[in-house]
């Protein structure tokens, strides 16, 4: 079901919606309570439908995989043999995490009968989507911002979606994209809540990886926040289980030319500060109104977690320092690594818990040279 937590109403889940007619983001509300059988989840595929007891149920026939998920979670050493491990989450078949949303997302489109999509994006959950609906046989048409990197453009048009280009800030590209949702349905993975219960796997893999365990600490990048509520909700879904004790604390990263929720964050307000957003080499999370951000804002709270805004050179700084260890991020991902590097720092986190960075999008995305 959907629920829209503004006038408390359900839908049913097959409503053709992208928001409550009050103009609410819907949330969504499973009618079975998630279990994890771990025996059985081993021995199964590779990709995010191993936690089929935890996620919304789709028609064998309409579930629309590329192979998403179990990315790898390795050791690196940092100065001081500071040991934090790193998700690769960007090991991901359009080099993104985004397919572990699009994925729930698309095989609902599949079981919902829809033929034909738009969407607004900065780049890869454009590409991702793209990938999805051409495996799926569905039309998409990706609308991105003019200065969306060459990279992931030519991705978005070698799937064969249609790419439309428009000027100005990345909220414009959203107002021209919701005016075209008149003719053909918008699914926009900031509004439609199985993306959501695609990128909540996270955890459960996490989980999976350390042996059946949660670690003490998880630092994302937030633009939207969809890795915050995902990871937020994932391990709340274990608790409830019993499979874990404790929810980890979540560190959500911002750049600090565009930080709505830092902001919020420090001034103890409940909804995003308005900003005046400035130009950032972190162009995936470039979102000045995240259309969750209260949930945000509360999941950080709730799990005794911050928020923390990194500046320009701070982000490049730590692309430069993980890829000369081996990792190759692009820009936007790179602000959870500078993240890290300023808790380390200041001692946010130490030696003895085991902290989570995940790296979200591969450096091949955007191929021009940024500094
Ligand atoms: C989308 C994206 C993010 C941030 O996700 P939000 O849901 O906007 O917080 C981070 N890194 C990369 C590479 C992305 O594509
Ligand atoms: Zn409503």
């Amino acid at each position: 079901m959907f629920y829209c937590p503004q006038c408390k109403k359900f839908y049913p889940e097959d409503a053709i919606l992208w928001r409550c007619s009050c103009g609410s983001p819907f949330e969504y509300i499973s009618n079975n309570r998630p279990y994890f059988p771990k025996k059985i989840i081993s021995r199964r595929d590779n990709n995010i439908w191993r936690y089929l007891e935890a996620i919304p149920s789709i028609r064998k026939e309409n579930i629309i995989t590329l192979g998403e998920g179990m990315s790898p979670l390795i050791p690196v050493l940092f100065a001081d043999n500071f040991n934090v491990l790193f998700k690769l989450d960007f090991i991901a078949p359009t080099l993104s995490f985004k397919d572990r949303g699009t994925s729930l997302l698309v095989s609902k489109l599949k079981e919902n009968n829809i033929k034909e999509v738009i969407e607004d994006s900065s780049g890869n959950a454009g590409a991702s989507l793209s990938a999805y609906c051409a495996y799926a046989s569905i039309k998409c048409n990706i609308y991105v911002p003019a200065y969306t990197s060459i990279g992931k453009l030519l991705q978005i048009e070698m799937y064969g979606a249609k790419a439309i280009k428009v000027a100005g800030t990345r909220e414009e590209t959203s107002h021209a994209t919701i005016e075209a949702a008149n003719n053909s349905f918008y699914a926009s993975h900031n509004w439609n809540p199985f993306f959501l219960e695609g990128i909540k796997t996270i955890a459960f893999e996490i989980w999976e990886q350390l042996n059946w365990k949660a670690p003490d600490n998880i630092i994302v990048p937030a633009g939207q926040g969809s890795l915050v509520l995902g990871c937020y909700q994932g391990f709340r879904e274990l608790q409830a289980a019993g499979e874990i004790e404790k929810i980890p604390h979540i560190f959500a990263i911002q750049s600090a030319n565009c930080a709505p929720l830092f902001e919020a964050f420090q001034k103890k307000f409940k909804k995003p500060a308005i900003i005046q957003k400035k130009e950032t080499v972190a162009e995936g999370i470039s979102s000045a109104f995240p259309v969750r951000g209260s949930k945000v804002l509360e999941a950080v709270r709730e799990t005794n977690g911050k928020f923390l805004a990194v500046s320009e050179n701070e982000i490049i700084n730590s692309h430069r320092e993980i890829a000369k260890k081996g990792i190759f991020i692009e820009l936007t991902s790179a602000v959870a690594v500078a993240g890290l590097l300023k808790m380390i720092e200041s001692n946010l986190i130490n030696h003895s818990e085991l902290t989570v960075t995940i790296l979200t999008g591969s450096g091949l995305k955007s191929v021009k040279k940024n500094y």
